[in-house]
């Protein structure tokens, strides 16, 4: 289990589930207990007095269930509602965002630090494949996302490299970069774009995601 903390709170991971849940500093503490195989009446007892008997009890039983196919090996967890159909891998390409949203939880911004070339996605999109691509009845996806990632110079080439390793490629985006000319070869592709709209209104959306952002993107989708 890996857990990385901001603001008191706790990004917990846990790859060979694979698993990840956000939790407080008690929560934490009642993963660490159930991972340790401690009971529930144990897990009250290690944190009384930190938090109520109530809260630590559906907090464990909440955790435990998450956590319930650590053991059980991959044909119990692909057989779980969330999975059955489709394996969807998340690749966070980038930290750079044309946006400033305040929701956001990357703080995507400018660039910061390296970001992977293409012949490292490309390595990483074969590897992926051969790994975790292990059963014929099931759908693998690739979602790429950021930041924002057609932020990315190379991302039609990245776009590619998941598609020739042989996943369906799906991609969160905010949709104002995306050029004219990469339309055509993104359906061709059949790269599928889930786009944020926030809300019906001009109001609504720009209050998220900055001003003049509805008047974009409704252009976009109702050119
Ligand atoms: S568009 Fe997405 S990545 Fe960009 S700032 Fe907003 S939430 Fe963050």
């Amino acid at each position: 289990m890996r857990a990385y903390e901001r603001s008191g709170e706790f990004l917990v991971v846990l790859p060979e589930l694979p698993q990840w849940f956000i939790v407080d500093g008690i929560g934490k503490e009642v993963a660490d207990a159930i991972l340790q195989k401690k009971s529930i009446r144990e897990t009250c007892l290690i944190l009384n007095g930190k938090a109520k008997q109530a809260d630590i009890k559906a907090t464990y039983r909440d955790l435990k269930m998450l956590l319930a196919n650590r053991d059980n090996g991959n044909d119990r967890r692909i057989s779980s509602p969330l999975t059955s159909k489709a394996t969807v891998a998340m690749i966070s390409l980038t930290r750079r965002c044309n946006l400033r949203c305040p929701h956001c939880y990357v703080d995507a911004q400018g660039m910061r630090g390296k970001e992977l070339t293409v012949s490292e996605h490309r390595a990483i999109a074969d590897n992926l494949h051969k790994r975790l691509a292990t059963n014929p009845l099931l759908e693998y996806k690739v979602n790429l996302t950021g930041g924002e990632p057609f932020c990315h110079p190379m991302i039609m080439d990245i776009i590619s490299a998941y598609k020739d390793a042989g996943f369906e490629v799906t991609m969160s985006t905010n949709s104002l970069l995306i050029k004219k000319r990469d339309m055509a070869k993104l359906a061709d592709l059949g790269v599928a774009l889930s786009v944020s709209l926030d809300g019906a209104t001009e109001g609504s959306h720009d209050f998220i995601r900055g001003k003049g952002a509805f008047k974009k993107l409704s252009g976009r989708l109702c050119p």
